[in-house]
């Protein structure tokens, strides 16, 4: 991997509502490498690469990170165009104030997705990225996300968590993915040492995976301490998230990868004790429970056996489908 290329990008000052150094940064490398950009009214960029290479019927591997960070002290650098002092130590990068050399949050969240996004470019000929404005402060720039440019895209990869061992499977209360998909990515992530599938809060997959009809993840790329003054960065890390990226868009190809969405509204019985803890309070705008909906809860969950049934699953696996579904919905029924 260019070391030189990630601290380059980690010394960007940026945060939400404020991402211009790293956008233009991302321009100057699109016109440099030829790689055709747009920009939209929220400041999204969004990169093509390859279109004369696409044939009919194929569809773009796209990569997704985010622009902002959350490290609002950095202001005064963005306005006098200052960089970070990025010190590298033992494997480890961290940031320093300019000025002041006091260390600071480096924004490995998501700069390291960025860097890792632009590196994909570089292997690829044939991809599309798309770099999100503010998704610190509630996704606000993939909520506008451009639906022209996702039309042909075949899978989203997003890099955004922290380690080299992290795979979002559900994010802020959505799936990100199908069992399906599941069975398409496990073996090559865990080739790669990506073994652990988790709930997450939201970035910005949540937006495409609730918006668009092709399958979503989202992968740690070797940050810490997120949203911290001390948060760090993992070289090797951020190199091990490279090659899983890498080995997942070469086994995925030009495809595209139909998310099966099991669609219901979430519901709780009325009397659901109100002392608990339901997380994520968007989920639950509805609160109801009477019968006409909870026959609509069992219509669905009845489709989901059937048709694991059909495709040959065994009941321990339609068992865990299942209970996942609830877990995902939070169906206290
Ligand atoms: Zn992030």
């Amino acid at each position: 991997m260019n070391i030189d290329f990630l601290k380059e990008i980690l010394s960007l000052p940026s945060i939400s509502s404020n991402e211009s150094m790293v956008r233009d940064y991302i321009l100057e490398f699109a016109e440099e490498n030829q790689i055709l950009s747009t920009v939209d009214h929220k400041g999204n960029v969004y990169l093509t690469k390859g279109k004369e290479k696409m044939t009919s019927g194929e569809y773009y591997p796209c990569v997704v990170s985010h622009m902002d960070t959350v490290h609002r002290s950095h202001i005064e650098y963005i306005i006098n165009k200052e960089r970070l002092d990025i010190v590298e130590d033992d494997g480890k990068l961290t940031a320093r104030h300019p000025n002041t050399d006091k260390q600071t949050g480096i924004g490995g969240d998501d700069k390291c997705g960025v860097y890792v996004c632009l590196e994909m470019f570089n292997k690829f000929d044939v991809l599309k990225g798309a770099f999100f404005v503010e998704e610190e402060i509630g996704m606000r720039g993939s909520r506008e996300s451009d639906d022209k440019f996702f039309e042909n895209v075949g899978y989203a990869i997003q890099f955004d968590a922290p380690s080299d061992n992290w795979i979002s499977e559900v994010c802020s209360g959505v799936k990100l993915f199908d069992g399906e998909f599941k069975e398409e990515i496990t073996q090559t992530l865990n080739e790669s040492g990506y073994t652990k599938f988790s709930n997450d809060p939201f970035t910005d997959v949540n937006q495409l995976a609730t918006k668009y009809d092709f399958n979503c993840l989202n992968l740690g790329c070797g940050y810490y301490r997120q949203h911290t003054d001390s948060e760090y960065v993992v070289i090797e890390e951020v190199s091990n998230s490279l090659k899983a990226g890498e080995k997942l868009i070469t086994k995925l190809g030009l495809e595209k990868y139909t998310h099966n969405k099991i669609t219901s509204k979430p519901v709780i019985m009325e009397n659901y004790d109100s002392g608990y803890d339901y997380g994520n309070v968007d989920n639950y705008d509805t609160l109801y429970g009477d019968e006409e909906e909870l026959d609509e809860v069992s219509e669905s969950i009845t489709e989901l056996v059937i048709s694991m049934n059909d495709q040959g699953y065994d009941v321990e696996d339609i068992k865990d489908e299942v209970a996942k579904y609830l877990i995902d919905n939070s169906l206290y029924v």
